[in-house]
């Protein structure tokens, strides 16, 4: 019987929750009144995981056809069945991942989907699971069509980005220090708690999936710095357990913002621009609100004013 790919993760739930146990009560030990756990927060992650999983099995019915569609039609070459091809296809979708994570950072699109995983301010195991059932949705899979088109079939695309997903269990707990030399070839707790923390110096950095390797490339790596601790969460925090309005804010915000602003320009902002224009745009219309309400001519409910007079103040990047 052939082992099926897309079960990997579920197959794998003894051991996460095995971590999980572990991680809660030698944290309980070592860290006493720290309070890493708490039973909400770990509930909303089992539920956004489950949720995710049941959206994912669904999506890959979809998803699978096209991969086969650029596999059969426009791929460059066929790989044998050899660890060559197979270390090829680790290393090209962990490149991929890194992109894709990225551009969940940079794009408020992507990152609809992908604030849902940071949008704890919790970090411990349990947190991996934190994840968003409408990645289908915002095109996570698009960024996997190249390894098709370099020669890869549909099953081994969904294996190694859930072999990919499965390693990324590991990097989210607090109760693992720096891994020496290892810090410089793999993503481990300590690079991934940066990545999970909002203090300015720590901010869109570390994206590595599997392989840290593409961070020190592309300087996006930050080292987690003993004298500044990570804080988690999120610039806009969200103030609630409860998995369908942690899986649909932001969408419902995105949707809120583009139908208020003016213009095009605007509009294609709300939807593609980094996350941060929508902080400052919040902070802006929160600033204004008063004035725009005493203001009743023109503008439909909602509008917060933001018109060509203040459209620079939204051209602004949280990075370059
Ligand atoms: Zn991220
Ligand atoms: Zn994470």
């Amino acid at each position: 019987m052939q082992f099926d790919a897309e079960l990997l993760l579920l197959a794998m739930a003894p051991v996460f929750l095995a971590c999980i146990g572990w991680e809660a009560w030698h944290l309980r030990r070592t860290r006493p009144g720290a309070q890493l756990y708490s039973w909400r927060d770990t509930l909303c992650n089992a539920a956004l995981a489950l949720m995710q999983q049941a959206a994912d099995k669904l999506a890959w019915l979809a998803i699978i056809p096209v991969y086969a569609f650029f596999y059969e039609h426009y791929r460059v070459h066929t790989w044998p069945a050899t660890w060559v091809s197979f270390i090829v296809l680790f290393v090209a979708q962990d490149l991929l991942y890194y992109v894709f994570h990225r551009c969940s950072h940079r794009v408020r699109w992507l990152w609809a989907a992908h604030v849902v995983h940071h949008s704890s301010e919790r970090m411990n195991f349990s947190t991996a699971f934190r994840q968003s059932l409408m990645y289908p949705i915002a095109g996570m899979w698009l960024f996997w069509i190249p390894l098709a088109v370099l020669g890869f079939a549909p099953k081994q695309i969904v294996a190694i980005v859930l072999i990919n997903l499965g390693f990324q269990f590991f990097v989210h707990t607090q109760a693992i220090g720096k891994l020496g030399w290892l810090e410089y070839v793999l993503n481990t707790p300590s690079i991934h708690r940066v990545h999970h923390a909002r203090n300015d110096r720590y901010i869109d950095r570390n994206y590595a999936g599997v392989l840290v390797i593409w961070d020190r490339l592309f300087g996006s790596y930050v080292d987690e710095d003993s004298r500044d601790a990570p804080v988690y969460g999120i610039v806009e925090p969200l103030h609630t357990y409860n998995p369908l309005k942690a899986t649909f804010h932001e969408w419902a915000s995105m949707a809120a913002d583009f139908a208020s602003v003016h213009g095009w320009r605007n509009k294609w902002r709300a939807l593609f621009a980094p996350p941060a224009w929508a902080a400052e745009f919040h902070a802006h219309r929160a600033a204004t609100a008063p004035l725009s309400n005493d203001v009743s001519e023109g503008g439909a409910r909602g509008q917060s004013g933001i018109g060509e007079n203040h459209t620079s103040a939204f051209q602004t990047q949280r990075r370059p």
